[in-house]
């Protein structure tokens, strides 16, 4: 509103002035008019030196005067008043030695402008009188009083204030209209933030548009969505990672139960039920383990332990471990490495994740089957490949096994003692590598996990 206002004020003070300008050099230029056409009447009229022809002279004078509405005074080249057509005036025979009378007796015109105790402006003119032989002889002196000067400025300044006032108001009433129309979009975001704030994590701001506040708007929704998918995958997990203790722990007191409550067990099946509860104690506690292991990964400034290492040496190392499980079902491992290949990342992480990778396709192969696991690189990547001819995934399974509790088929995956976050361990790793991992299977063929890591992993 500032803005818009102050202009016209600034206008308004410059259009008064010149306004003020104008009037007085039009009356400056009329009175300098009168003033010469007074003198010139005079010149060559021995008016100065000839008192007989006065009388005549001044009565014409006179009249002259109001006729202009200025007063006229004469005087010698002594600055004395030979004639003053005002009564208030300077007495005729007294001297007036004022600046303009002097200047104008010294040959040249001379005016002032002044303003008195009551605001009004006069102008004061005197010029030279010259006798035939063009000596100065005198100078006439026409005083002349604006007196509407103050009044008409008044005037345009009070019409000038009224429309001042209602520019002012119309620009006031645009900006508030502009303004509220521009902010709207704002509040609305500023509220949707506001009750995204206090949890409401399913509210959406609605507004179409290519301007910056529906891009705001639009990042809000991202973020809101997010934050709704972190929620629900966090209370998705809360929930998934109770029903996996449960179980084993139901299993636990059944078992527990069946013995309290019967007489004479039989030695035999004390120890059938122990190793059964054993095992469901072992399962409990695999679950834990796996479930901090990911609570490890998962923080964000958890520093990788990059040390150099030879990729072909880890693998070798996995596959010896994993030997014995895939001997127990006639499995038959191969590894494929075209040249060594040398690293730097985090041993033990990626250890970690390709052992889940392999011990998959040995848990998921059939007695007597094949697992191949190849290693190859280019220049800035590593690359394994392992292979099954296991059971395989079905195709809409496939994007959530790297899902933290996902089983692909839960009654025959628990029954071979996975806890559905191996898959979620090997994904995060691979992913603190900046590396990443792709999936291809087919139901009853088997399946093919690629792993790419970056040779050297940079923090
Ligand atoms: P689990 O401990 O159950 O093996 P993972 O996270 O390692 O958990 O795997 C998730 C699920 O993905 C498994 O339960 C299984 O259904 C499926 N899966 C993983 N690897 C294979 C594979 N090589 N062949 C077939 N299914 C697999």
């Amino acid at each position: 509103m500032l803005v818009s206002i102050l202009p016209i004020f600034v206008l308004w003070g410059i259009i008064s002035a010149a306004m003020e300008e104008h009037l007085l050099n039009d009356r400056l230029e009329d009175i300098r008019f009168q003033t010469h056409l007074v003198a010139v009447s005079l010149n060559d009229s021995n008016y100065i030196n000839e008192p007989t022809i006065r009388p005549v002279v001044n009565a014409e004078l006179r009249r002259n005067a109001i006729q202009i509405s200025a007063g006229i005074s004469i005087l010698d080249s002594m600055t004395v008043v030979i004639f003053n057509s005002q009564d208030d005036g300077y007495m005729e025979g007294s001297t007036w030695p004022s600046f303009n009378v002097i200047t104008a007796l010294e040959g040249t015109p001379s005016y002032s402008v002044q303003t008195n105790e009551e605001d009004l402006v006069s102008i004061e003119y005197a010029a030279p009188i010259f006798d035939g032989y063009n000596n100065i002889v005198g100078a006439v002196v026409l005083s002349h009083i604006i007196p509407d000067a103050g009044e008409m400025v008044a005037a345009i300044n009070n019409r000038t204030i009224w429309l001042v006032a209602a520019i002012g108001i119309v620009v006031a009433v645009l900006v508030l209209a502009i303004a509220s129309w521009l902010l709207k979009p704002l509040k609305e975001v500023l509220s949707a933030v506001k009750n995204i704030s206090d949890g409401h994590l399913n509210q959406r701001i609605e507004l179409s548009g290519k301007d910056e506040i529906t891009a705001l708007a639009d990042a809000v929704n991202d973020m809101t969505q997010k934050l709704e998918n972190t929620e629900n995958t966090r209370q998705e997990f809360v929930s998934n990672v109770s029903h996996e203790l449960k179980t084993p722990l139901s299993a636990i007191k059944v078992l527990s139960e069946s013995l309290l409550y019967q007489d004479d067990v039989e030695k035999e099946t004390y120890k059938e039920f122990l190793w059964d509860i054993n095992s469901e104690v072992d399962r409990m506690s695999d679950i834990i383990n796996e479930l901090l292991t990911l609570v490890r990964l998962d923080e964000t400034e958890l520093p990788l332990n990059i040390t150099p290492f030879t990729c072909n040496s880890l693998l070798e190392g996995i596959i010896k471990r994993l030997k014995p499980l895939a001997d127990q079902k006639d499995i038959k491992i191969d590894f494929n490495a075209e040249f060594q290949i040398d690293m730097e990342a985090d041993e033990m992480k990626l250890n970690l994740a390709l052992s889940n990778i392999i011990e998959n396709a040995i848990k998921y192969s059939h007695q007597g089957g094949l697992v191949e696991v190849m290693l190859d690189s280019d220049s800035k990547n590593a690359f394994i490949t392992v292979v099954d001819q296991g059971i395989g995934i079905e195709e809409e399974s496939q994007d959530k096994v790297f899902y933290r509790f996902f089983r692909a088929d839960k009654g025959r995956d628990r029954e071979s003692g996975g806890t559905g976050l191996g898959l979620a361990i090997t994904h995060k790793a691979i992913l603190l590598h900046k590396g990443s991992i792709r999936l291809s299977s087919k139901v009853d063929e088997g399946s093919i996990f690629t792993v790419r890591v970056p040779l050297v992993t940079k923090l």
